[in-house]
């Protein structure tokens, strides 16, 4: 079988003296939609900024296409192919959405640039109306088309989005679900961290449940949908 395209093995991560990631470890492969669920706090969060290179691991191994991320600073994580779409949004509120959407492509030269926010614009059609438009007078749904488009310009082999559907009326979060699925068919990797958890198992391949920094459960994610376990604690049944 194929390596990995992405191999998280024993993660450890601390806050001071806090240990909020307790020896984690997943895969996600090349084609997959893999989703990271589980309740407020239980690190999800965390992972997903280790595995991005924002938070440095105590311990564990992180490894991308076959390299070992160790050392690699956030800024390079980038140019190796990985983009994350952070919980929040934290778009540029003062900058037009184009602005957005060419910061996101600092590691390309002009020319793909260019052809990249066209490939982004037939994705996000808004986008493309609303160009000029400053990101900070955006709808929150609106805003986190524009964080994942901005992802989608360092054309990415893996996708990583934290909590997409945060805060967002529920008819746009059907939404940003069937765009998460269409950059999905298109040929992008997805590793989504999701506390809307009968969302993300239905769009999932495959999902991990972390529970206070460690994996309690993994499978497919039909299993999972009809697991007893995830369906009293995650699902609301
Ligand atoms: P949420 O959905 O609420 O973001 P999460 O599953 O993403 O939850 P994390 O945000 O990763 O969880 O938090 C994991 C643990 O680490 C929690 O106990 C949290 O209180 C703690 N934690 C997170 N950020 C910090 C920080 N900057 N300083 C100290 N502790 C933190």
């Amino acid at each position: 079988m194929a390596n990995p395209l992405l191999k998280v093995d024993d993660l450890h991560v601390y806050y001071g003296n806090i240990h909020a990631i307790k020896g984690v470890s997943f895969e996600v492969n090349e084609g997959e939609i893999v989703s990271l669920i589980g309740a407020n706090g239980a690190g999800k969060t965390t992972t997903l900024n280790t595995v991005a290179g924002l938070l440095k691991a105590r311990k564990g191994t992180i490894e991308f296409q076959g390299e070992n991320l160790q050392h690699v600073p956030a800024h390079k994580v980038v140019n190796r192919g990985m983009a994350l779409c952070p919980e929040g949004r934290r778009v540029f509120l003062n900058m037009t959405v184009r602005e957005n959407l060419e910061m996101g492509a600092y590691t390309r030269n002009d020319a793909e640039a260019k052809e990249t926010i066209e490939t982004v614009f037939e994705r996000f059609p808004l986008l493309k109306e609303r160009a000029w438009q400053r990101a900070g007078t955006l709808s929150g749904g609106e805003q986190q088309m524009l964080a994942m488009g901005r992802a989608m310009m360092s054309r990415p082999s893996l996708l990583m989005l934290d909590e997409p559907s945060m805060g967002l009326a529920p008819i746009l979060v059907d939404e940003i679900f069937d765009i998460i699925k269409a950059l999905h068919n298109a040929g992008t990797t997805i590793l989504l961290v999701e506390q809307n958890a009968s969302k993300a198992l239905s769009i999932a391949d495959r999902a991990y449940v972390l529970e206070t920094g460690n994996v309690s459960m993994e499978g497919p994610a039909a299993e999972l949908a009809n697991d007893d376990r995830v369906r009293k604690a995650y699902l609301g049944g």
